[in-house]
């Protein structure tokens, strides 16, 4: 998926759409941001703790990224669920976080956020130890206060799934063929039509084109939906 343009998304407070480093600044002066958390210290439950501002990308695909809120307290293993829930489920494969990929120490599900990053760190976590998938998560910013939600994690943004076209016809792509991409040497990509007749299924059958890096590895078809 190289050589477009960045992708972009929506903060989800103001609506404004940016490109991911756009974002990342822009989400520490939103003022509708600021109205949202001021609004939870003033109304919300729980007490105010350490809420870190988590970019997240794909390793290799730039193109998919999340601009997440975390509270300090949550254990490592809320944001793989996470993590599995809106980009990389497939058959329930092994993960592991890291400071520095393979090569680092793995750090414990079990170690909370807060004792585990500081702003300017960045975690790599590895899901599926075979067909590898590799996001990176930069503490970029902290905020003293409430949650915004009762739930551990606030997606602040997301990319919108990159805009890919039918290698036949050049339309919106809806299929990817695996068989295409591996024995062809073509880029894969297929619209609702050319995917109807499309003749190849030695590598299974199309796959939905989802908003997931994971998207064509190890059988993964979505459906790259937050869990809340
Ligand atoms: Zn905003
Ligand atoms: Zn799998
Ligand atoms: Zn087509
Ligand atoms: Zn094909």
């Amino acid at each position: 998926m190289a050589g477009r343009k960045q992708s972009r998304g929506v903060c989800v407070f103001c609506s404004k759409e940016m490109t991911k480093g756009g974002l990342s600044r822009h989400l520490k002066s939103c003022t509708a941001r600021q109205a949202a958390n001021a609004a939870a210290d003033a109304a919300g439950p729980g007490k105010p703790e350490t809420i870190f501002h988590l970019q997240i990308q794909d390793r290799y695909t730039s193109d998919f990224w999340l601009h997440l809120e975390m509270r300090g307290s949550a254990p490592l293993r809320t944001l793989d669920r996470y993590l599995r829930t809106i980009w990389l489920e497939c058959c329930g494969h092994l993960s592991r976080f890291s400071f520095g990929g393979w090569d680092g120490d793995e750090i414990a599900m079990s170690r909370q956020l807060g004792q585990a990053v500081e702003v300017g760190d960045e975690l790599t976590h590895i899901y599926d130890f075979g067909t590898s998938s590799e996001t990176l998560v930069k503490a970029v910013a902290t905020r003293t206060g409430k949650p915004l939600t009762k739930h551990p994690i606030t997606l602040m943004a997301r990319n919108q799934i990159p805009e890919v076209t039918c290698q036949e016809c050049g339309k919106p792509a809806a299929w990817l063929c695996i068989e295409c991409i591996y024995e062809y040497d073509k880029p894969g990509w297929l619209c609702q039509k050319h995917g109807k007749r499309h003749p190849h299924d030695d590598y299974g059958e199309l796959m939905p084109v989802v908003n997931s890096p994971r998207l064509g590895m190890c059988g993964y078809v979505g459906p790259a939906d937050p869990p809340y």
